[in-house]
């Protein structure tokens, strides 16, 4: 099995290199990742600027890009194969209900996914890769369990995995993304000059952790694994905005695009 790896804090990141050693025995691994922390970086494409890919002493290699530029690069001519299997991660910090929408972590997995090789992308619940030895573990028992059965069927999978010694974990479970609250107001701060400015704040607490989402099994020491899809279509309002759009009693200058 031939098997890519990405992730968006960096090629330097403890939780690559974690990765990387844990399934490394199950095939020929290759590294291409971003060559700083790029969290947040989302499904972004550098369009502005030429690309470089340079490689480390250890052989990872590094791309002065996001993470969906490292998987886009890698699969669409620098590798010169195809691989079986994408991974990225293991992140540091979750990527549950809305945090998805904003991760390079998932977007690098994503990226993979749309180019049709299914992906899997990692993350740890907490901050500070406590027990990233474990996460490791459970990233290989993942891969083993599910990697032959997602080149039958691609698919794209979310991997939360509780900051908990492998002992201590209580199992696994096929997850929904959870809710959180709208994220917090900015921090405003000032400059060494007196400029204004202002961080992004903090994700929102959680709003929908209710049975069966990503929140409410990783809160009970479970590994969670959601399967993603990317078509943003809302399905059932369609036809509501349909109905709007048919010609009404109003007078409208739209009602003769529909004739
Ligand atoms: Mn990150």
């Amino acid at each position: 099995m031939r098997i890519l790896v990405s992730n968006d804090d960096g090629y330097f990141s403890p939780g690559i290199a974690a990765l990387v050693a844990a399934v490394r025995h199950l095939g020929e691994v290759v590294v291409v990742a971003p060559e700083r922390d790029r969290s947040g970086a989302s499904q972004s494409l550098t369009l502005d600027r030429p690309l470089t890919l340079r490689t480390a002493a250890n052989g990872f290699h590094y791309v002065n890009g996001t993470p969906t530029d490292c998987v886009h690069l890698a699969l669409n001519g620098v590798l010169g194969f195809r691989p079986d299997l994408v991974l990225s991660g293991i992140n540091d910090g979750a990527n549950m209900g809305d945090d998805t929408n904003y991760s390079g972590t998932v977007a690098a997995a994503t990226e993979a996914f749309v180019l049709g090789v299914p992906a899997i992308a990692f993350s740890m619940i907490d901050h500070g890769y406590a027990h990233l030895d474990s996460a490791a573990r459970v990233a290989a028992d993942v891969v083993a369990r599910l990697g032959a059965r997602l080149r039958e069927r691609p698919m794209l999978l979310n991997v939360n995995i509780p900051n908990l010694p492998y002992s201590s974990l209580t199992g696994w479970e096929a997850t929904r993304l959870g809710k959180r609250h709208p994220s917090e107001e900015v921090v405003e701060g000032r400059t060494p000059r007196g400029d204004k400015v202002y961080w992004i704040g903090l994700a929102g607490s959680v709003k929908d952790e209710s049975a069966g989402t990503d929140f409410h099994a990783t809160a009970r020491g479970r590994v969670s694994i959601t399967p993603l899809d990317i078509d943003l279509t809302h399905d059932s309002l369609v036809a509501t905005v349909g109905q709007w759009l048919r010609p009404g009693p109003e007078p409208s200058s739209l009602t003769g695009i529909q004739r």
